[in-house]
């Protein structure tokens, strides 16, 4: 029997108003509608107007709230996300600098690209060798043969994973100023990091803008949290529960700017004879990784990094992404097979536990 799923996002936004209804549920006594009316008196007597938009952005559900003194910027910021899609990082439209890369494969003159995309992939390359080849942009061949994403998910023959695997590698892919070079039959697929992009890309407008007081952006699973809710209370984010992703695992209070992505087999799976093949492949066999974890959320100061940190951390399992996170001084939600929850120093007084039926490991001590 095969079970196919696929859904919109895997940390749930908890902002602004949506904050009020449910991270405030449970605990103040107040129903919904009083909570909402709160919020909306808060935000009148604050001289804040908040903005609010639901699109498709990249492929994804992308919600962005927007609190400001007048301007309305959240369809700009949902079309700018489009714009960089489009242009620059999908290696499905015609003409994106990732497209011209794939098109120039083997060729010795390289494809020329735009400032923003070298300055992704200089990330990126960096992301994959700190990680030892767990996060690999050239993956997206594997992907496809197990078409996870598509009507036919299947687990592929091994001649054929193992000639396409000899296709991948971040080493293929070379980067000289904004000069690209990818070797013979190899592509690039910047999926694992393209909704944290998402959430630099809405960062740098919000804070273009002076009038923007406080934002909660959320590309599909990535989410960008900024300045101050209008009653100055600090921004609520739910990661979800893995066994159910309609529920709350737990919910992380933070202040100021920052970024947190979640990567999950619960997110884009089938399931064959009672195994589940999830979307986050292990580069080094061509399959799903299998590294004890169901999810990892990362929150740190960049939306590449910390959508790329997912991927990657998932991939390496808790001990071997340690240094990795150290490196970059982020900070992890890991959660394991048996149900513990192992959170980072620096995130430990963040993170509420929300679900009975998962135990809170040891604290995960990092040198710096
Ligand atoms: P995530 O929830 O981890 O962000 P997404 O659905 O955003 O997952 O990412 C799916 C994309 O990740 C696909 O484009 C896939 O090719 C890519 N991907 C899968 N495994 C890896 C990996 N180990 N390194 C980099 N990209 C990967
Ligand atoms: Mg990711």
């Amino acid at each position: 029997m095969k079970i196919w799923k696929k859904r919109w996002g895997s940390v749930l936004l908890v902002g602004g108003i949506l904050a009020a209804t449910l991270a405030l549920g449970g605990c103040s006594g107040q129903d919904k509608d009083e909570q909402q009316e709160n919020v909306q008196d808060m935000v009148l007597k604050s001289n804040v107007e908040q903005f609010q938009r639901e699109d498709v952005a990249m492929g994804t559900l992308t919600t962005a709230v927007v609190y400001t003194s007048g301007v309305d910027l959240t369809s700009e910021i949902i079309e700018q996300i489009s714009r960089v899609e489009d242009d620059y990082i999908s290696w499905r439209v015609e003409g994106s600098d990732i497209d011209k890369m794939n098109n120039s494969a083997g060729n010795s003159d390289g494809a020329s690209i735009s400032d923003s995309t070298a300055n992704y992939l200089q990330q990126i390359l960096k992301l994959s060798e700190v990680s030892d080849g767990a996060f690999d942009p050239t993956i997206g061949k594997i992907t496809r043969l197990w078409d996870i994403d598509g009507e036919n998910p299947k687990v592929p023959g091994e001649a054929e994973l193992e000639q396409l695997l000899a296709d991948c590698g971040y080493e293929k892919v070379r980067l000289e100023g904004n000069q690209a070079y990818l070797e013979a039959d190899t592509s690039v697929d910047l999926g694992a990091v393209g909704k944290g992009i998402g959430c630099d890309v809405a960062m740098d407008l919000l804070k273009a803008n002076p009038e923007v007081k406080g934002a909660v952006i959320s590309v599909g699973g990535s989410i960008v949290v900024y300045g101050e809710k209008p009653d100055g209370s600090d921004w609520q984010v739910a990661i979800t529960n893995p066994d159910d992703d309609t529920d709350y695992l737990g919910v992380l209070t933070l202040s100021g700017e920052n970024y947190v992505s979640t990567s999950g087999d619960y997110e884009k799976y089938f399931e064959e004879n009672g195994v589940r093949y999830h979307h986050i492949m292990n580069p080094s066999t061509g399959y799903p990784a299998d590294s004890g974890l169901v999810s990892v959320s990362i929150l740190t100061k960049s939306g590449l990094l910390s959508d790329g940190l997912s991927t990657a951390c998932f991939v390496l399992g808790m001990e071997k992404s340690l240094p990795v996170l150290e490196h970059y001084g982020a900070e992890a939600i890991f959660v394991d097979q048996n149900h513990k929850v192992y959170l980072t120093d620096g995130i430990r007084d963040r993170f509420e536990l929300l679900q009975g039926d998962f135990q809170l490991g040891e604290i995960i001590r990092q040198e710096s």
